[in-house]
């Protein structure tokens, strides 16, 4: 798709499969996480504040938890950078590399990585770096990007995975979803033991004690460290929190909004590189934090943002997502979270994202069911107006200036309400307005009923 091709546009140009595809997994996931949390948390809420409360304190001083965190981290032997943007990020997890002279990397899932677009600057430079997460790695095969936070294929059935491992020699076609793990697992075991680094994100980073956290499903984290001497977590400086003990809060929060699970099946915590009595583990390890736009937001009146934890329940639980799917969002996060947060980390390139915050109904579901209680619907209106202050349309969008005028003032408008009944009796595309004329090519006009309200009100004046 172009960079400027309008969501509506991209949504109704997708195939019915793979919208059925979004549409199923994110209904099923929104369940599961009704269940998993009604289950077991009567005032889950009252927990959603609490981690709202911990989360916007942290962000409050974040200055004085990073440079606690960076202490504990190198108390532990862990070599700590700082990256201003994505291309200072990208250079110094290269330069890591190249002094241990590491050829090939393996990958957990991290959606930070994908926002500095390290694959591509790596392979580019000769170092084969691996997906492990089973979903990124059909998204790597593929030459794809994720269409979601946490289910990066959520957009791809099994026939198509099937097609893809055939191409690639991983087996004949069989898109029996057990034979596509077990070959995976396969391959993907062999790279683990040829790597020589690994490079994962973190969930969290506690600033009380430099614990790293990382969950995953499929222990593909765990088999990146292992068996390599160089670790490298790249880490949004918004992952820290305070204490080790928040970890029940979020931990608790971020599996059941993500999956619909209890506890994620692999919970980590890393504290530095091996020691002399530990059989296996990276000798050396490095945390990159990365900037990249952030302190940026924190000084702006969309710092709620920054709370995210990156389960994806607004994406499951968004009309517009659900039909769109997370590309036509064209940018590293889709739905809710992605339309505030693609615009405010372009920084200069506002320009680019401006018209993501419009794809919204404001239903407001986004921010009832948020583990951290962001106002997103507060933000995509905030982000409205600044875009509407720099002037930026988005391409397709009606002008609004004619509306303006006609409902401001009333003798008009009364009589533009007489005249356009007229309208149900022409086609909608022979209505008299060219600036309509894309809008409506994918929308269809209910008819025309104007007036009856004011009728309506007439009659139930006391007389
Ligand atoms: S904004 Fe809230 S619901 Fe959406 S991904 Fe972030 S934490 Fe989850």
């Amino acid at each position: 798709m172009s960079a400027r091709q309008p969501i509506d546009q991209f949504a109704a140009g997708l195939p019915g499969d793979r919208r059925s595809s979004v549409l199923g997994s994110c209904q099923a996931a929104t369940s599961k996480r009704v269940t998993a949390l009604a289950d077991d948390f009567p005032h889950a809420d009252e927990l959603r504040r609490l981690a709202a409360r911990i989360k916007q304190h942290t962000l409050d001083h974040l200055d004085r938890y990073l440079a606690a965190a960076t202490d504990r981290l190198e108390e532990q032997g862990v070599q700590v950078h700082f990256a201003d943007g994505a291309g200072e990020a990208r250079s110094t997890i290269h330069r890591i590399l190249a002094d241990r002279d590491a050829r090939r990397v393996v990958k957990a899932k991290s959606m930070v990585t994908e926002e500095i677009h390290l694959n591509e600057y790596l392979i580019e430079r000769g170092i084969e770096c691996l997906e492990t997460d089973l979903g990124e790695f059909i998204i790597q095969i593929d030459g794809d990007v994720p269409s979601h936070i946490i289910r990066p294929i959520t957009h791809k059935n099994r026939r198509e995975i099937a097609q893809s491992f055939e191409r690639e020699g991983l087996g004949a076609y069989n898109d029996d979803p057990e034979v596509i793990t077990r070959r995976a697992r396969v391959h993907l075991r062999d790279h683990y033991m040829r790597s020589q680094a690994g490079i994962t994100g973190a969930n969290f980073v506690s600033a009380e004690s430099g614990r790293i956290v990382l969950v995953t499903n499929e222990g593909n984290s765990r088999f990146s460290m292992a068996p390599n001497p160089l670790h490298i977590a790249v880490v949004g400086i918004e992952k820290i929190i305070p204490r080790d003990r928040d970890l029940g809060v979020f931990l608790n929060l971020l599996a059941r909004s993500a999956t619909g699970q209890r506890l994620t099946v692999y919970t980590e915590f890393l504290r530095g590189p091996k020691a002399p009595r530990q059989p296996s583990g990276p000798e050396e390890m490095h945390v990159v934090f990365l900037d990249n736009g952030r302190s940026r937001i924190l000084a702006s009146d969309c710092r709620e943002i920054l709370r995210c934890i990156r389960c994806g329940a607004c994406q499951n639980v968004c009309p517009v997502y659900r039909q769109a799917s997370g590309h036509a969002y064209r940018s590293t996060y889709g739905g809710p979270i992605g339309a505030v947060l693609s615009p405010l980390l372009a920084g200069d390139d506002f320009a680019s994202y401006a018209d993501l915050p419009k794809a919204s109904s404001l239903c407001g579901a986004c921010r009832e069911v948020c583990p951290v209680d962001i106002p997103i619907p507060d933000m995509l209106l905030k982000l409205r107006h600044q875009a509407h202050d720099a002037g930026l349309r988005s391409p397709g969008s009606p002008p609004m200036a004619p509306f303006a005028e006609l409902a401001t003032r009333p003798m008009v408008w009364r009589g533009a309400m007489s005249l356009s009944r007229a309208a149900n009796l022409l086609p909608t595309r022979m209505l008299p307005v060219p600036a309509l004329q894309s809008w409506l090519q994918l929308r269809t006009l209910p008819r025309w009923r104007g007036g009856e309200f004011r009728q309506w009100m007439a009659q139930r004046a006391p007389s």
